[in-house]
C-alpha cells in the first residue's frame, strides 16, 4: 500500500486533510509533528478511526538526522507539508522564527524529496503571499507582494518549489494558497464523544474561532481590529472556506499530481467576501448570544481585502466545494465549540 508523508497533521488543517485522505484513498499515512501547536488529540482521533493505517512520529523538521532516517526507512509516494508557524502578527515580531520554521525547514524537506526520489509535493501556502492586492478577487497570476514575514516565508518556499521543479523534471508540486478556513469535520458520527475533529487552539487568534468562544462563554469580550479600512463597513474582508472543502482541495491536488506531470499553484477559497462585522453579527445570530465587542486599533500585518478568484482550481482539478455557505460554516464552528466544552 502507498504511504504518504504528512508533516504537521496534529494541526487543524493537517488533521482534517489526513481524515479526508484516509477516508477516500487506499493509502497509509505517516505523520510527523513536533506538537508545538498541533494536538495529540487529533492524532489519537485519527488512530482511533483508521487504526494502523496511520502512524505518528513526534519529530521536528529541523532534526536533520532523524529526518534523513525517516526518508531512508520509508518509501513515500508523496509529501503533504503543513508544518509551519502561521500567526501573521507574531511573524512581524519574530521574523527569523518564521524564516527558519517555514522557509528553511521546507527547503530541507524538498531537498530530501529530491535525494530520495519523492516526486509529488503538496504545499500549504497562503493568500498572505498577495499582500494588498489591487484587484479583488485575486487570481494566481497576480504579482506577489507580501506585507508581513509570514507571507514572505511562504512566498520564498513557493519560489524554491518552482525552481526545483524546473530543474528536476520528475518533481512536481501543488501549492495551495489558503484563504480563511473555519468550521469542523462535517461527518458527525463522533459528535458528543471524546473524539472529533475541529479547530482546537491553545491561544486562538482566528476571527470565527474567537467569536464562537465568546458565544459559548469561554471569553467575555472580543475586539474588532480596525474599523477604518477602505471597505464597505470599514472592517477587513476575507473569504471564509469550510475546513472539509479545504481538505478536499488537497485530495484533488494529489489526484492532479497523479494524473498530470506538472506543477501548479491554486487559490483555495469560494470567491465570497465577508467583513469582520458581518461575521461577528452572523455568529451572534446563529448562536442567539449577544456578546460584547470592542473597537480596537488595527492589527499589524493585516491586509484590508482578500477574496479568492477560484476559477483555476475549479477548472483544472476535480475539486467541487460542498459547503459554500457562510451560515453553515459558522454553525459548524459554533457546534464544535459547544462540543469542545470548557
Ligand atoms: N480579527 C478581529 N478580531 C479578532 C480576530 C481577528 O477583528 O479577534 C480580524 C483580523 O484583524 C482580520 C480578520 O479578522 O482582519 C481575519 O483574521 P484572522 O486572524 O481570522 O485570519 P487572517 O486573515 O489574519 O489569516
Amino acid at each position: 500500500m502507498k504511504n504518504i508523508l504528512f508533516t504537521g497533521a496534529g494541526g487543524y488543517i493537517g488533521s482534517h486533510t489526513a481524515f479526508t485522505f484516509l477516508s477516500n484513498l487506499d493509502s497509509n499515512i505517516t505523520v510527523i509533528d513536533n506538537l508545538s501547536s498541533g494536538f495529540i488529540e487529533n492524532i489519537e482521533f485519527l488512530k482511533y478511526k483508521f487504526k494502523d493505517r496511520i502512524s505518528f512520529i513526534k519529530l521536528d523538521l529541523s532534526n536533520e538526522n532523524e529526518m534523513k532516517d525517516l526518508f531512508k526507512n520509508n518509501i513515500f509516494d508523496a509529501v503533504v507539508h503543513f508544518a509551519a508557524s502561521l500567526i501573521v502578527e507574531e511573524s512581524t515580531i519574530k521574523p527569523l522564527l518564521y524564516y527558519l520554521n517555514n522557509t528553511k525547514n521546507t527547503l530541507a524537506l524538498i531537498n530530501l524529496c529530491i535525494e530520495f526520489g519523492v516526486n509529488k509535493f503538496i504545499f500549504s501556502s497562503t493568500a498572505a503571499v498577495y499582500g494588498e492586492p489591487k484587484k479583488i478577487p485575486v487570481s494566481e497570476g497576480t504579482q506577489l507582494m507580501p506585507i508581513n514575514p509570514y507571507g514572505n516565508s511562504k512566498m520564498m518556499s513557493e519560489i524554491i518549489l518552482k525552481d526545483t521543479s524546473k530543474a528536476y523534471k520528475n518533481f512536481n508540486y501543488v501549492a495551495l494558497r489558503y484563504f480563511n478556513v473555519a468550521g469542523a469535520l462535517s461527518q458527525n458520527e463522533f459528535r458528543n464523544t471524546k473524539y472529533g475533529l475541529g479547530q482546537r487552539s491553545k491561544n486562538a487568534t482566528h476571527l470565527i474561532k474567537i467569536a464562537c468562544e465568546c458565544a459559548t462563554n469561554k471569553r467575555e469580550v472580543m475586539s474588532i481590529f480596525g474599523d477604518d479600512y477602505n471597505t464597505k463597513d470599514g472592517t477587513c474582508i476575507r473569504d471564509y472556506i469550510h475546513i472539509d472543502d479545504l481538505a478536499l482541495a488537497h485530495l484533488s491536488s494529489y489526484e492532479f499530481l497523479q494524473n498530470n506531470k506538472q506543477s501548479e499553484v491554486f487559490n483555495v477559497g469560494y470567491n465570497n467576501g465577508y467583513s469582520v462585522k458581518e461575521i461577528i453579527n452572523k455568529v451572534k445570530e446563529i448562536s442567539n448570544i449577544d456578546f460584547k465587542v470592542l473597537n480596537a486599533s488595527r492589527r499589524s500585518g493585516d491586509p484590508a481585502n482578500l477574496v479568492a478568484d477560484n476559477s483555476k482550481i475549479l477548472s483544472l482539478t476535480s475539486w467541487k466545494p460542498k459547503y459554500n455557505d457562510i451560515n453553515y460554516i459558522i454553525k459548524s464552528a459554533y457546534d464544535w465549540e459547544i462540543n469542545l466544552g470548557k
